[in-house]
Formats: C-alpha cells, sequence, structure tokens
C-alpha cells in the first residue's frame, strides 16, 4: 500500500541554529589570521566569558562535548562507588558514571516533572553513595531544594545533568547554581551549540583548577603533568560557532516559544494527550515540545503515533525510550528491575517529542497535529 507523504522533505525533530555563512567566514578568516587552532584560544576565551554571562554562573569551564565535562565533574568531584542517577534519560548519563568505575543506582522519577522523584531517593543510599545525579529532562527542573536536603543530610555530592536546561531558571535564579557543578551540552541537537561541545558551571573557585587541568591531560604546567587527565578542549572553530549561534539564540528562542503555542492549542483538547509542562521552571529552556499519549483514553498507542508521523514523512523521536535501566549494559543492576521503578517504565512508553524549532512553519505544525489527532481516531475505531 502506497502511504501518502505530506511532507516531500522528512521533517525532522529539530533542525541546528546556522549562523549566516558570510558571517562564519570571516570568523574562520580572523582565525586563521591568529594561527591558533585550539587551546584556549581568542575564541574560545571570548565564548567562555558570554556564556558565564548567558547563564548566570560565577564559573564555567568549556568542553569539546558534554559528556567529557561531565566525566571531568565525577573526577573533580572524586566520586566513586555508587551515584543515584535517574533512568529517563540519554546514555551519556549513567555511561559517564560506568566510565569512571562508578555503579548507576537508578531512582524512580516522579510521575509529573519525570525528574528524580526525591521520595525515592533516600532508600537508595548505601554507605557506598557519594552523590545523587539529576537529570533537568525536557528543560524542567530537578526537585533541587529537596534534593539537597536529603545530599546534606548524608554527605553527598549534587550533580546535574543541564544538557536540556540552557537558560531554563527556577523562581528567577538561574540553573546552573544549584548542586556543586551543572552540565551543559552543546551538541547540534541542543538548541545552543557549538556543533559539539559541553560546559561545567558551578560556584565552588576550589573546583575551578581542578576542572581546568583534567581537561588538559592533567597538565599544571610544561613540566608537572599531575593526575590522570584527557583531552576535553573545544577548538578555535566551533568556540567561532558558538559565539555567532549566540547571537541568534534569543530570535530562536522567541520562535520556539511561537511554535510551542501553537502546539498546546492544536493538541490541549485531545483526549487521552498531555503536553508536558516544564514545572517549576521560571524561564523555559525551549529545547523540545513533548506530548504523552494514553493508548487508552486516545485510542492508538505512542507507537502507533510515532509510525504514522513517519508514514507521512514527520520524524519525532521517543526521548527518553528505551529507558538506560533497560540497556543490556545496566539491566543486571538490582535497581534497574522494571518493578523498581514503575513510573519511569510506564512514561518511558508514552512520550514522544515532536518536531521542534524556529523554522518550522504554522501550516506544517497544524498538519502534524492532523496527523496525529487522525492516528487516534482510525486506530481507535478498528
Ligand atoms: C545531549 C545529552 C548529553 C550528552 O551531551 P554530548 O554533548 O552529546 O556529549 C547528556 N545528557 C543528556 C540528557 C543529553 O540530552
Amino acid at each position: 500500500m502506497l502511504k501518502s507523504r505530506a511532507f516531500s522533505d522528512g521533517i525532522y525533530v529539530t533542525q541546528p541554529l546556522l549562523p549566516d555563512l558570510a558571517e562564519f567566514q570571516d570568523k574562520l578568516a580572523e582565525i586563521w589570521a591568529s594561527k591558533r587552532l585550539t587551546n584556549m584560544g581568542d575564541q574560545h576565551e571570548l565564548l567562555e566569558e558570554q556564556l558565564k554571562e548567558r547563564l548566570s554562573v560565577p564559573y564555567l569551564v568549556l568542553f569539546n562535548n558534554g559528556t567529557s565535562a561531565l566525566l571531568a565533574a565525577l573526577q573533580a568531584l572524586d566520586l566513586t562507588g555508587e551515584v543515584i542517577t535517574t533512568p529517563f534519560t540519554f546514555a551519556a548519563t549513567p555511561h559517564a558514571l560506568a566510565l569512571r568505575q562508578i555503579k548507576p543506582v537508578f531512582c524512580d522519577i516522579d510521575e509529573q516533572t519525570l525528574t528524580l522523584d526525591p521520595e525515592q531517593i533516600e532508600q537508595l543510599i548505601t554507605p557506598r553513595t557519594t552523590a545523587i545525579l539529576g537529570v533537568h529532562v525536557y528543560g524542567t527542573p530537578c526537585d533541587v531544594i529537596r534534593i539537597q536536603e536529603i545530599a546534606d543530610r548524608h554527605g553527598l555530592k549534587v550533580i546535574y545533568d543541564g544538557a536540556h536546561a540552557f537558560q531554563s531558571a527556577i523562581n528567577g535564579q538561574a540553573i546552573g547554581n544549584f548542586g556543586d557543578v551543572t552540565m551543559f551540552s552543546f551538541h547540534a541537537t541542543k538548541l545552543f551549540h557549538t556543533v559539539e561541545g559541553g560546559a561545567l558551571a558551578f560556584r565552588d573557585p576550589a573546583l575551578l583548577s581542578r576542572i581546568k587541568q583534567l581537561r588538559n591531560f592533567g597538565i599544571v604546567h610544561e613540566e608537572l603533568v599531575a593526575e590522570v587527565g584527557f583531552n576535553g578542549k573545544l577548538n578555535e572553530i566551533q568556540a567561532a560557532m558558538g559565539l555567532l549561534v549566540l547571537d541568534k539564540l534569543d530570535l530562536e528562542r522567541e520562535r520556539r516559544a511561537y511554535i510551542r503555542k501553537l502546539y498546546e492549542e492544536f493538541l490541549k483538547n485531545v483526549p487521552g494527550i498531555t503536553i508536558v509542562e516544564n514545572i517549576g521552571a521560571s524561564m523555559l529552556s525551549q529545547q523540545y515540545f513533548v506530548i504523552r499519549i494514553h493508548p487508552d483514553e486516545f485510542g492508538a498507542s505512542r507507537d502507533d503515533v510515532y509510525c504514522v508521523l513517519k508514514d507521512h514523512n514527520v520524524h519525532a523521536r521517543k526521548y527518553f525510550y528505551p529507558l538506560c535501566s533497560n540497556f543490556p549494559c545496566y539491566a543486571h543492576l538490582p535497581s534497574a528491575a522494571p518493578q523498581r521503578l514503575p513510573v519511569a517504565n510506564k512514561v518511558a512508553e508514552q512520550v514522544l517529542s515532536l518536531p521542534f524549532y524556529g523554522d518550522l512553519r504554522v501550516d506544517q505544525v497544524s498538519e502534524i497535529c492532523e496527523i496525529i489527532i487522525r492516528s487516534g481516531r482510525d486506530c481507535g475505531a478498528t
């Protein structure tokens, strides 16, 4: 059977923010003239300064990607043993722990915020626990107050994966000011990007030299390598990209806010579909637009909707299915058992990230929503 193709060019979940090519060429000319391509050059230093300001954090260190930034954070905080984290995240979160020989201990999520459920954290703490690693998933802030209380009570560090939370805030306070360290990812699929890139934000000045040292092979100076570090450096060309993307960011956020409103208008009264809100965020990161599909009420499952959209050349994403706790590399852990993570396992079957970027047109949003609504009716009728 020939399937209708509403969109001749595929529509994807996101589209990277691209600066004007001519502006990028000017930047390249600057870099050529400097004869400096990496190792904390002018573009790098300027971007670090501007991001520190943009994210309203006291300290910020750039990295070549979010995963290496997270690895450096775990090492800089001397974490070992076990770290409590969420299964409802991208692979990089538990992988960073495992790569540091730390055992991820999965904790269920809150049904509404989809972030770590503070009620469930304490029972997972053992003498080997050294930290809590929360994820501000889709830009929804973790319950930072209660997580900090628990951490203080048990002498644990707190790290946040803020890969989705660029410029998110809680009661007007910028998201990078909670916990010991917050990681940001600047991958091309993220709202702000440097093609590949990342950063750590933190408040403790004592961490600054250690984190910078880890980023550069553990080198202290020309004749002293103090510890086992790695190459986590962002190069000049990517830093230049970041500087230009930063100029485009406010407009992109406005456009995404408008697209979000449109989606909400079309989908808010559809039985069996709920829109994932960034509960507790005083400012939205505008990273994703996510719905939850409740098949009994809607008449079709998330997977049905995903497939129908795909038949129309619309490529939504099931972020975050499968759960990290169900990956073959973690499924054997006692904390990964599905019966211990009922909310996360349920939610992972419901969520769908819809195409969300500033250049998405009104007619495209409306057509995507029509396809979704029709898929519920068609499947429900059979
Ligand atoms: C993108 C992402 C990362 C990893 O970032 P990279 O820059 O690709 O290494 C980590 N955690 C989450 C939740 C992400 O979405």
